[in-house]
């Protein structure tokens, strides 16, 4: 064979091998310098501690973790959440939201809604389907496709729930079988619909049960927390809000403006939800609204769920983490406050799901009653969810 085809061919093979090295290994790559954990003082935890945290019916309203090329069901030394995790952390409860577009940098300031997206480059690496590079509905399909398959492949570990009657079910089911893990399905932002309302029942029909409205980019239905327009909600919004409650979605006003924020207040027929947050009054950042807002949603019967990083707590430690849900209890009561971690959404966090444990033995040490970290760990989550959930 001529010299120059022999040097062809091995080009051709590195190219190849290059390629698969890259799809392969650089998803998993960018998962690990994108959703941290950090070193951090973690309480010693207590024989009170491993009884009540064994009692729990835990729950958390805000993961990304579907966005990752990760097999959930295997145990990773890396990111904050896998099935295996979840069971050793004891969470029966799990939303998963779906994220569709996100700024470079992810700057809480001001996000031009013409700024570079990272959920395209992030589709592209991971081979995501064609369909999903110009179409953020299908983005959110996409990953909910993955939690699905979970849920078909393994239903003595996974259970979607999408009802009232699905929930009262699992909750039986978990009794006999306490590592079953009821996931829920979400939207981080509704820029999922495409501008579209037909797409609201279209997620409806595969599993969504909770929309937020808005995430770092203002969109069709109004301003987001980290825009340039700092608009209340359109007329589009009202329609979509309308759409979605009269589904049985519910509405996350996480991201929004408090423009938008009080706008759904004063329209809404269902309480809220704010799925992941910290408060202002606790940790002036620009990721978190208004004490006083808190206390409006608080008021129409809404819940809060509190964050473990820094742009929600400001200092992401377990102690901080327990501190502002003591300074949620005391501002809104603690009936309305849950957790929202935001695991696996490019955060960095004082410990993963399977360790848990250590926000209730910092709940304990802060002099929280059994009751309270019941209601916080996950009770309140599993009213709102009987409440709120579809017939
Ligand atoms: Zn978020």
């Amino acid at each position: 064979m001529p010299f120059k085809k022999v040097s062809l061919k091995i080009t051709a093979c590195l190219v190849i091998l290059f390629a698969i090295g890259f799809f392969v290994f650089f998803p998993a790559y960018l998962d690990k310098q994108t959703n941290l954990l950090h070193d951090s003082h973690l309480p010693v935890i207590s024989a009170q501690a491993r009884t009540l945290h064994a009692q729990l019916i835990i729950g958390d309203w805000h993961s990304d973790t579907l966005l990752w090329k990760r097999d959930l069901m295997d145990k990773h030394d890396y990111g904050h959440m896998d099935i295996p995790r979840l069971q050793q952390g004891n969470v029966a409860l799990q939303m998963l939201t779906t994220v569709t577009k996100s700024p470079d940098g992810i700057n809480y300031e001001e996000n031009s809604t013409d700024a570079s997206d990272n959920i395209t480059k992030l589709a592209l690496v991971s081979l995501w389907p064609a369909k999903t590079w110009d179409s953020l509905a299908e983005r959110a399909l996409f990953q909910a496709g993955k939690a699905l398959e979970l849920v078909n492949e393994f239903p003595q570990h996974v259970s979607l729930i999408t009802s009232k009657s699905e929930l009262a079910r699992f909750i039986l089911e978990r009794k006999a079988n306490p590592q079953l893990l009821g996931l829920l399905l979400g939207t981080e932002g509704s820029h999922a619909l495409d501008g579209d309302l037909n797409n609201i029942q279209r997620l409806f029909d595969s599993g969504f049960r909770m929309m937020s409205l808005q995430h770092f980019f203002d969109n069709k239905l109004g301003g987001s927390l980290h825009g340039e327009s700092g608009e209340g909600l359109t007329t589009f919004g009202r329609e979509a809000i309308q759409k979605m409650q009269s589904l049985g979605i519910m509405v996350d006003v996480s991201h929004s403006t408090e423009q938008v924020v009080k706008d759904v207040l004063a329209m809404s027929n269902q309480p809220l939800l704010v799925s992941h947050t910290g408060f202002y009054g606790h940790c002036p950042s620009p990721r978190n609204i208004s004490d006083d807002l808190m206390q409006q949603i608080a008021a129409n019967d809404g819940l809060i769920a509190v964050g473990y990083w820094d742009g929600a707590v400001c200092e992401p430690n377990v102690i901080e983490i327990a501190k502002a849900i003591k300074y949620g209890i005391e501002l809104v009561g603690s009936e309305h406050i849950a957790l929202g971690s935001d695991y696996d959404g490019a955060t960095s966090v004082p410990f993963d799901t399977s360790e848990l444990i250590y926000l209730t033995q910092a709940l304990l040490d802060l002099g929280l009653s059994e009751l309270q970290i019941k209601q916080v760990m996950g009770g309140n989550m599993l009213r709102y969810l009987q409440l709120h959930l579809p017939g």
